[in-house]
């Protein structure tokens, strides 16, 4: 793994970096932008767990980065990399990202200091409900103040337990489900909430090949098909987009970089396939159909079209940036770019779509969740079949104008097919999040061409982030 020199910021120095940059351009009043900046408040937990014989003991965080709209929503992540500065840097993305993508929620983040790959799946329910609990006592879960999501190490089973553990502590409240998002779909979840931000990935790629001129910045050809991609992390978000990108859009994925190595193929990897090797090998190493790179870190500077950093922070810093060949660089995961790095990218006149807007995806179907749990209704429960019936009054009217004016002509099947389908659940999600990410790039890219102050496409997202926030503290106060 290629390490951040010491010289370089952390990784809270680094958004913070990234901020100022951004106010540096706008026009706040005084006192404003340090409201905006800093972190409210970061709560530290040390818990003991009765494990194997005996007591040991985690350390867990929820920081609170900005309330300037409630509840505050972030993920909650489990690894030993876990720290405050990561925590806060992670907090304070998620106040621009949501801000970004119009989901009303300040930000949050959550972390423990934990190998989850070392614990039986029973020891982790036992420390993934301990933790819950002792969040849920000061108000750090709860539908209304604070709803954590999944991040790297947590998925589905995670949120299940938490949710669980929150009813058990909270008999009599309603809306306990909306407590937190990534639930399973048995467990008050909503369909499509596992692909999200892989998903949003590949629709922000999509958005940004619509726009020609952004386009042209990158020098690569129009259409996503045959480009050659490569991803960093094949776990959730990167597995997802990278399955996405292949399968409905034609791109090569040429490149998979995992914790034990990389593989490589100029005529484009199986990721399902490599997704069952991980699965069950628990890496990367050994699988046939591609060439295996030790140092795997080394692939992030290989020739490709697009590079998809989609597991940890800091992985493109002040040692390897200069050798990055990329034109183009999906952020999926948080921060995988370092403020040095992404000078010197800027200078390249690599194009960066940033963290902030690229994964956003995420947060904009656990809104959705969200929104489902409260309101105690799947979406499309009420409207579907009646959508249905309209579609298919039209179709036998049509049918019927064929047959009374003796024109020789039937409606394609598969048209009809389509077209008789009533949107469920899975086809509006998406389609929610599809508009979300069109329309948050259109805002960002809007302001990336028509200020000539604005080099790029992260400062662009910042400028539209604060200036929603700021708005939003000039309305209501302090
Ligand atoms: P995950 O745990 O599902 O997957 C992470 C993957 O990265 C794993 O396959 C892991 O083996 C791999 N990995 C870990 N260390 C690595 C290394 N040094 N080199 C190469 N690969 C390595 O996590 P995830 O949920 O996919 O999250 C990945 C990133 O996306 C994180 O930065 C997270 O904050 C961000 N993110 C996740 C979500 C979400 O909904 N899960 C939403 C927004 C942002």
């Amino acid at each position: 793994m290629t390490k951040s020199p010491k010289s370089e910021p952390s990784f809270r120095e680094s958004v913070d970096l990234m901020f100022n940059r951004a106010v540096s351009l706008m026009d706040l009043p005084p006192g404003l932008e340090e409201k905006i900046r800093v972190c409210n408040a970061t709560y530290t937990v040390r818990f003991g767990v009765r494990l194997r014989g005996q007591i040991q003991t985690f350390v867990g965080y929820r920081s609170v980065h900005s309330e300037h709209m409630e509840p505050v929503k972030g993920g909650i992540r489990y690894s030993m990399g876990v720290n405050q500065d990561e925590v806060e840097a992670l907090a304070a993305l998620m106040t621009y990202k949501c801000a970004l993508v119009e989901v009303p929620y300040g930000g949050s983040k959550g972390g423990l200091c934990i190998d989850p790959r070392q614990y039986e799946e029973y020891e982790l329910e036992m420390i993934t409900r301990r933790f819950a609990y002792e969040l849920a006592k000061r108000d750090l879960i709860d539908p209304s103040q604070n709803v954590p999501a999944p991040d790297m190490g947590t998925g589905e089973r995670e949120m299940a337990w938490i949710a669980d553990q929150y009813a058990r502590m909270n008999t009599t409240d309603i809306n306990a489900k909306a407590c937190v998002t990534g639930k399973p779909a048995h467990a008050g979840g909503i369909q499509g909430r596992v692909e999200a931000t892989g998903r949003g990935v590949q629709y922000a790629i999509r958005e940004f090949f619509r726009h020609p001129d952004d386009l042209a910045k990158t020098g690569m050809s129009d259409g996503i098909e045959g480009k050659r991609v490569v991803v960093q992390g094949l776990g959730n978000v990167g597995y997802h987009a990278a399955k996405f990108l292949s399968e409905e859009d034609g791109a090569l994925i040429t490149g998979i970089i995992e914790r034990d190595g990389a593989l490589t193929d100029d005529r484009g990897l199986d990721v399902e396939a490599v997704r069952g090797w991980i699965a069950k090998h628990g890496g990367v190493r050994g699988y046939a159909d591609g060439t295996f790179v030790e140092d795997g870190a080394s692939v992030l500077e290989k020739d490709c079209d697009i590079l998809i950093p989609a597991a940890l922070e800091g992985v493109i810093n002040l040692s390897n940036a200069k050798n990055v060949k990329a034109p183009m660089i999906v952020e999926a995961a948080n921060g995988p770019v370092t403020a040095g790095a992404d000078d010197i990218l800027r200078d390249k006149g690599c194009v960066i779509i940033p963290d902030m807007y690229a994964n956003a995806g995420g947060v904009t179907v656990s809104y959705f969740e969200w929104v489902k749990n409260l309101s105690h209704i799947r979406f499309g429960r009420m409207g579907r079949r009646q959508e249905e019936s309209r579609h298919q009054l039209i179709v036998d009217e049509l049918e019927r104008l064929s047959n009374d004016t003796g024109i020789d002509w039937e409606l394609n099947p598969n048209f009809k097919d389509k077209y008789l389908r009533g949107a469920g659940e899975l086809e509006l999600v998406r389609s929610g999040l599809d508009d979300t990410m069109r329309t948050a790039y259109q805002a960002c890219s809007r302001v990336w061409n028509e200020r000539d102050d604005v080099a790029d496409l992260r400062t662009a997202s910042y400028l539209v982030a604060i200036d929603r926030i700021a708005t939003s503290y000039r309305a209501k106060g302090l």
